[in-house]
């Protein structure tokens, strides 16, 4: 499988090629088609597989065959991950793929002020990355609202529940529609991990690799 043959568009296309990126990965030759199909999908892979480029890529590619405005205070991809190195490296990978195209990308994480994150959130943007306690507090101050989230990913599941967010999970998931398009990630599939991908996925495809 090659790139071109996977459905995406030219700008996306040149980004990954200006990137050095030649051939999909597995879970990328896999999952890219599935997403873009606008299924739900449950992907078993560990970081390192380019599960990253899985998800971004084609979200990007929806994103852009459906252009519209972000709604304020709003985003329409949120993408929930355990720490904030990984946050901040998802954002930068969609900042990278997307740099011949004009999406706005955030990406909010504990520990730091919050004040630039609420300025950021304010006029809404296209794609937002966020460990799930400092989404809550922007939700909880009114400065953030997810009913209009298109795509929802929840990356490292399994790390999410090993870092206690699992009640966080619980309450962000229902502030989100019910018709969307939903990607979750984890590196294992204990039983506790998919009695929880059962309660937030739709009739998911699975990819494993
Ligand atoms: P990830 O598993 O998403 O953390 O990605 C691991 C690393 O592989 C990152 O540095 C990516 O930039 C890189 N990468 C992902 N997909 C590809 C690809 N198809 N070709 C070359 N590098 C890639």
């Amino acid at each position: 499988t090659k790139f071109t043959d996977l459905g995406l568009s030219e700008p996306i296309l040149k980004a990954l090629a200006t990137d050095g990126y030649e051939t999909p990965t597995p879970i990328q030759a896999q999952a890219i088609p599935i997403v873009l199909a606008g299924k739900d999908l449950m992907g078993i892979a560990q970081t390192g597989t380019g599960k990253t480029a899985a998800f971004a890529l084609p979200i990007i590619e929806q994103l852009l065959k459906n252009p519209r405005m972000a709604p304020r205070r709003g985003c329409r991809v949120l993408v929930l991950s355990p720490t904030r190195e990984l946050a901040s490296q998802i954002a930068e990978s969609f900042r990278s793929y997307s740099k011949n195209v004009r999406l706005s990308i955030a990406v909010v994480f504990g520990g730091v002020a919050a004040g630039p994150q609420v300025r950021k959130l304010a006029n809404g943007v296209d794609i937002l990355v966020a460990t799930p306690g400092r989404l809550l507090d922007h939700v909880d101050g009114k400065m953030l609202r997810l009913d209009q989230v298109e795509h929802f990913v929840l990356d490292e599941a399994d790390q999410m529940l090993d870092l206690g967010f699992i009640h966080a999970i619980r309450r962000v998931v229902p502030m989100l529609p019910a018709r969307r398009q939903t990607l979750f990630f984890s590196a294992t599939m204990p039983k506790t991990i998919k009695e929880l991908a059962d309660t937030i996925l739709t009739n998911p495809e699975t990819v494993a690799v």
